[in-house]
């Protein structure tokens, strides 16, 4: 080998092979049983009459850490979970900030949703129990909640080894609208549209043998093929489906994201064998997709977080004081909450909300919203971003509670903002909430350098 030139050549072929199947990533995974210990009061459905004693399937934390050819690094972590709240994920990224040296949007937290799993402190306390022992047990099982959320960010961090990463989209079928009964009760005789959303994004990470190393997917279902009348620890479709995909993919690590499926709820639901059934069907789609031919993701790994606040609409003492003797224990609750709210002269009058972006390489875009997103964000942030490959995922970084669309707000009922009593909020989001959460999403779209070119055409005309 006297003449450098070959080599040159050689090298820059292998540069070119390596960006193309997108060699040039380092990725690491991170796991943590989080089962609580039994009896405890589930989450999820106020028609509980009593604490779960059995686990029908283990809950996991689990991280995937993702760094690029310039050393960019972001961090997934998903948890089989009824949702996450701001207090702990503001302290896991702050625990984080000074371990690892991350900022907070470097780091993105999505719960399935599963309402199998235990209540999470302060604002996911949605079991019909209210005592103060039953309060210091869940304040307990946060701060635990947080000790595994760093330890599994600390473990995927410490696993960081070369990777390639890859991408493709399969569907489901087994999400249905479910504010189809709904609204046919509320308003009788009139028609609704009636969306959703099949669409299963699955991002394949291999070792530098082939290997998989990770698979991440998701769907935008609720996770309830479980009722209250099964009463056993669960992750639900997704704990079964994330199960079969370890056991398909030897050593992987399967992350499942729940995506904008606020109104959504799987069918036929109502017991074990039917979660494990759409579990198993929707890992078995997605393996098949894990086998083929996906794309390759190159390029670098940028991220941003935009927050905004969501109002509520305006409220009186007087609505309260009689919610706070009510014999419902969620809407006394409600009350009581407001009342002192208002007696220490801070009304609650508006809530935090968090819009963070993540692009996965070059086209690839995770779009993470906070709370309950119902399908048709997901639907809008397609139409308006044609040119990415985008998964658009709710319940990501806080659960506040559900997120209308401006039609579903309109239509009324459930998601439109009566199930903010369970949640302990005021009341309704004021009906701009579908513009702030998408201002707050453009942004931090926009801050990793896409923007929203239907948005821009729409203001020219
Ligand atoms: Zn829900």
């Amino acid at each position: 080998m006297s003449s450098g030139r070959p080599i040159k050549t050689l090298l820059f072929a292998l540069l070119a092979t390596a960006a193309l199947f997108g060699q040039d990533f380092r990725a690491g995974v991170g796991r943590a049983l989080i089962t609580p210990s039994t009896p405890v009061w589930l989450a999820g459905f106020a028609a509980r009459t009593k604490p779960a004693e059995s686990i029908g399937l283990d809950l996991y934390a689990k991280a995937l850490a993702l760094e690029d050819g310039r050393g960019n690094r972001v961090i997934i972590v998903s948890a089989d979970l009824l949702g996450v709240t701001r207090e702990i994920t503001e302290e896991v990224a702050r625990r984080v900030a000074q371990r690892h040296g991350l900022r907070r949007e470097q780091i993105l937290f999505n719960a399935s949703h599963t309402h199998s799993g235990p209540e999470v402190w302060p604002g996911l306390r949605v079991a019909p129990v209210e005592s103060a022992e039953n309060n210091a047990r869940v304040k307990e099982y946060g701060r635990f909640l947080m000790d595994q959320f760093e330890a599994v960010i600390g473990q995927a961090i410490g696993s960081l080894q070369p990777a390639s990463m890859s991408y493709s989209f399969t569907q489901a079928r087994f999400a249905t609208n479910r504010r189809k009964e709904q609204l046919a009760e509320l308003r009788p005789g009139e028609i609704f549209p009636a969306p959703v959303d099949p669409r299963v994004p699955v991002v394949r990470v291999s070792g530098r043998d082939g290997s998989v190393r990770a698979v991440l997917f998701g769907y935008a279902c609720h996770n309830t093929v479980l009722t209250a009348d099964t009463n056993e620890i669960s992750g639900d479709y997704a704990g079964y489906a994330q199960k079969a995909l370890e056991n398909e993919f030897p050593g992987s690590t399967a992350v499942f994201l729940i995506l904008c499926g606020g109104d959504q709820r799987p069918a036929p639901r109502g017991s074990r064998e039917l979660a494990i059934k759409h579990g198993e069907a929707l890992a078995a789609d997605v393996a098949k997709v894990v086998r083929g031919e996906m794309a390759a993701s190159s390029g670098e790994l940028k991220c941003a977080i935009r927050e905004t606040q969501l109002r509520f609409q305006t409220h009186t003492r007087e609505s309260y004081v009689a919610e706070a003797q009510s014999s419902d224990l969620f809407a006394a609750r409600r009350g009581r909450t407001m009342l002192e709210a208002i007696a220490g002269g801070q009304p609650i009058r508006s809530t935090q909300y968090p819009a963070q972006a993540m692009a996965l390489g070059r086209d690839l875009v995770l779009l993470a919203l906070g709370g309950e997103v119902v399908v048709d964000y997901s639907l809008r942030f397609a139409r308006e971003y044609p040119d990415l490959k985008l998964i658009v995922a709710g319940y990501s970084n806080d659960v506040m509670g559900y997120i209308p669309s401006q039609r579903v707000w309109m239509e009324g009922g459930y998601e439109a903002g009566d199930a903010m009593m369970y949640f302990n909020q005021p009341g309704w989001f004021t009906p701009d909430v579908e513009d702030k959460v998408t201002e707050a999403a453009h942004g931090a779209l926009k801050d990793i350098g896409f923007s929203c070119h239907t948005c821009e055409s729409r203001k020219g005309k």
